[in-house]
């Protein structure tokens, strides 16, 4: 024999509750069924019972629709004529009962706990009828002439050995199907209606599964079975397929609403399985929940919460060494039927949190209060402090108990999320961690933790990439080349969640598909940095990257908002790092203190490790004590390239044209680019450094920059005759330029310099770049970096490189 328990939204449509007629239908045992309210039933009895007595004639139009919608369902699934109108008479006398007490509440303007009792039990009476009708030869049973309760500190409890005594002696000849109304039960003494509490068909079954050792107590609901978080929450959740008792429990016990948490002792007990099945999936496979499970290696089995959590301290100098002080603080909350639900207490013994309820918060601070009066009076305790607007987390499995290093993970995890923690608690069992963090914080720790637990086979990076240009283009194409090779080499996921332009933005918490991101973005929504801002923070995702492939200021000024938020930033644009100083201290301090990178290594010498390598000497002791450098590929080009054949105008015209400068070269021209540059160098060398420090000995003079660009082009060539005159001296000395960039233990200059072969800088060709570091070490041979210094490919590689260096964290 088995019991089948079907909740709210397995009855709650004319597809849900033909689905449970096949699969009762379909079952070669006996089955006792259970059934809870038409989905959202019970509530709109509870709404509908407050207008009436507020006096809300509204109340009267509540239930003729709720009438209506019995009459709809009747209508829908009944077809036989006789069976029908037999039903509805049923159905009709029950409504009819129904109105009078709302017409009773509404007139007396009372609704005491006994009224409400009745009330609620309609939605259970009316549905079960409706199912015993359209199962064939099924019948019908009051549940609350066997599901007994007794009062206990104001609240209705089961009485479970008269209950377990009357349900065998009901059962004790069962039909092929019996249909039971879940939820209601009636008091032993006076016999009036009571009920098991919101969520209390599946405790009704599981008594009844217990009471007649059956095979399996079968949970019919609306998802494929127990999962890893409520799906609601956490869209990744997946099936667990196998659960034990115990886990089951402490899920259950921390919100997984799936289940109401009483159900599992009975059956546990008896050593009765329950199967968790979807109504309207039936062929998946469903959770079971059993007494052993197999092993499958993973060290926590799911994640549940509860919202509206209370956090009481105890606490006090008395209470140092004291034995009892425990004691009584339970005893006196167990004795006004106030549940704990977590415990914490310090192992100096001053101070004991507990967890509450949000509605039991009042009463038991009053308790509390109470019960210490005179230790309060005397100042040995203080008066107890409620801290509301907190939730609690659970995370919970069996094989904790086997596995170092959970609560690290979890806690590390939370804290790289910015996110903390308020109070926690292990028992000794270690199949529980639970802790309280501020309300506001939930969703975003269940995502991350779920993230770090689950979805950890791999680690994942996931990043917003802005900018879809020649960097932000090379570099996705890198990524989407990379993204097996290190899945499989590495263990790591890079997901990319977002990418915008200064259009358009889309997100995905599941990845975007790479091969067509340009055609997919036209079609995204619009979007500006606000939006952006937004969309990132708001997607509360873990171990996050901005990418900045753009050259925008209005983006650099996202970045201090996002590394609030814990979200690292790599990027490619120059402004944020080579703005004003106190800016740029902000946001490194910023990342230091939420513990996540805000890195800019290309912001010189695209791909060369320069600012990592400065970083790196400093860290080990050494310091920089100067720096000389050409920093400009596109100057470096101009002044290879300039010849008694080629003019200076027609070396900067060729240089636009290889691509080598900026869309427009009076950027690379005026300086600005290479002072931006060593301003970083400098301040990263540990110098603070403005761009207005900078010493700037230019070639071009100033009016060159103030006209147009067409202006410029036009009046470039008058430049010619002059450079020819000095490059020509200049062969003459067998020297060559360069437009040197220097750091001189904080000062800093930039000027065209011409060198001697005898000049580290001398053969430096084509566009690349030179970085000469004389530090405390390298003092006599300073450390040379050399290499290309511009282009899209080597660029977008060393922003995969910042990338790769956090997700090595
Ligand atoms: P029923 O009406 O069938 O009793 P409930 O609404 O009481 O259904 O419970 C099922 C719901 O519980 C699911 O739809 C899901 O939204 C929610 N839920 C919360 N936590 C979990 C979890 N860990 N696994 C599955 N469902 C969960
Ligand atoms: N109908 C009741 C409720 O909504 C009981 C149940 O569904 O289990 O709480
Ligand atoms: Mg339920």
């Amino acid at each position: 024999m088995k019991v089948m328990k079907f909740g709210g939204t397995s009855v709650g449509s004319e597809e849900s509750i033909l689905s449970l007629k096949r699969i009762v239908e379909a079952e070669n045992d006996d089955v006792i069924v259970v059934v809870s309210a038409l989905g959202g039933i019970t509530d709109k009895l509870i709404e509908t019972s407050k207008m009436a007595v507020n006096g809300n004639e509204g109340y009267v139009d509540e239930i003729e629709a709720m009438a209506q919608r019995h009459h709809n369902m009747i209508d829908a699934i009944i077809a036989d004529k006789d069976k029908h109108d037999r039903l509805l008479a049923i159905i009709d006398g029950l409504l009819e009962q129904l109105r009078s007490i709302y017409y009773g509440v509404y007139l007396i303007r009372d609704l005491s706990e006994k009224t409400k009792a009745a009330i609620v039990s309609y939605g259970e009476r009316l549905s079960s009828q409706i199912v015993a009708t359209l199962i064939d030869g099924s019948r019908w049973y009051d549940s609350r002439e066997f599901i007994k309760t007794t009062q206990k500190h104001g609240k209705h409890v089961l009485d479970s050995e008269l209950t377990q005594r009357l349900v065998r002696e009901t059962f004790a000849e069962i039909p092929k199907v019996s249909l039971v109304p879940g939820f209601i039960s009636s008091d032993e003494c006076s016999g009036e209606t009571t009920n098991l509490g919101r969520g209390g068909s599946d405790y009704t079954a599981a008594i009844i599964a217990a009471s007649l050792n059956a095979e399996v107590l079968e949970i019919w609901t609306d998802v494929d079975g127990f999962m890893t978080a409520d799906p609601r929450v956490i869209h990744t959740a997946y099936t667990i397929n196998e659960l034990s008792y115990i886990e089951a429990m402490e899920l259950c016990n921390f919100g997984a609403k799936v289940i109401y948490p009483p159900t599992i002792y009975p059956v546990c007990v008896k050593n009765i399985p329950i199967m968790v099945k979807n109504t309207f999936n039936p062929d998946a496979q469903g959770t079971v929940i059993k007494a052993t499970v197999d092993n499958d290696k993973k060290p926590i089995k799911g994640i549940s919460s509860i919202n509206g959590t209370t956090l009481i301290t105890v606490t006090g100098l008395s209470m140092v060494g004291v034995i009892g002080v425990n004691r009584r603080i339970f005893t006196a909350l167990a004795d006004n039927g106030i549940s704990v639900f977590m415990v914490s207490q310090a192992s100096s013994e001053n101070s004991t949190s507990i967890g509450v309820r949000d509605e039991d918060a009042d009463e038991a601070v009053n308790v509390l209060n109470r019960e210490f009066a005179k230790e309060i009076q005397t100042g040995a305790m203080f008066p107890m402090h409620a801290e509301s607007g907190l939730a609690t987390i659970a995370i919970v499995g069996e094989n904790m108990k086997h596995t170092p290093g959970i609560a690290g993970k979890l806690f590390g995890t939370l804290g790289r999320s910015g996110i903390s923690v308020i109070a926690c608690a292990q028992g000794a069992s270690e199949t529980n961690i639970s802790f309280v963090v501020d309300s506001r914080f939930l969703r975003k720790s269940l995502n991350v933790i779920h993230d770090s637990f689950f979805l950890s086979e791999y680690n994942v990076l996931n990043l917003f990439i802005c900018g879809i240009g020649t960097v932000g283009g090379n570099l996705i194409e890198q990524i989407r080349s990379q993204y097996e090779e290190l899945k499989r080499t590495r263990r790591l996921k890079l997901n990319v969640v977002g990418i915008s332009n200064s259009k358009r933005a889309m997100f995905s918490r599941d990845g975007i598909d790479l091969s067509s991101y340009r055609e997919q973005l036209e079609k995204a929504e619009p979007s500006n940095v606000d939006h952006l801002r937004n969309g990132i923070i708001g997607m509360n995702i873990f171990n996050s990257v901005f990418v900045d492939c753009t050259a925008s200021g209005e983006v650099a000024g996202l970045y201090q908002a996002l590394l609030e938020h814990n979200v690292s930033v790599v990027a490619a644009n120059k402004v944020a790092a080579s703005s004003d100083y106190d800016s740029y201290l902000k946001l490194k301090e910023t990342a230091l203190r939420r513990g996540v990178k805000f890195l800019f290594e290309t912001n010189v010498g695209a791909g060369l490790p320069i600012i990592g390598t400065i970083n790196d000497l400093r860290s080990s002791g050494d310091k920089i004590l100067k720096i000389e450098a050409v920093l400009s590929g596109t100057l470096n080009f101009i002044f290879n390239e300039i010849s008694a054949d080629v003019p200076f105008s027609e070396t900067v015209r060729r240089a636009k044209e290889q691509g080598y400068s900026e869309p427009d070269p009076r950027i690379d021209l005026s300086g600005k680019d290479v002072v931006r540059k060593l301003v970083i160098l400098a301040r990263e060398a540990g110098y603070k450094v403005e761009q207005e420090d900078v010493e700037k000995h230019l070639f071009v003079p100033d009016e060159f920059f103030k006209g147009s660009i067409d202006d410029f082009w036009r009046n470039l060539p008058s430049l010619d005759a002059g450079f020819e005159s000095r490059r020509k001296a200049i062969e003459a000395d067998n020297k060559r330029w360069r437009f040197v960039a220097k750091m001189d233990r904080g000062r800093t200059s930039v000027s065209l310099e011409a060198v001697g072969s005898d000049h580290p800088f001398y053969n430096l060709e084509g566009s690349n770049n030179i970085i000469m570091l004389t530090t405390e070490r390298y003092r006599e041979y300073p450390m040379l970096i050399q290499g290309y210094g511009a282009g899209a490919g080597v660029t977008a590689a060393g922003v995969f490189a910042n990338i790769m260096s956090i997700a090595n964290i």
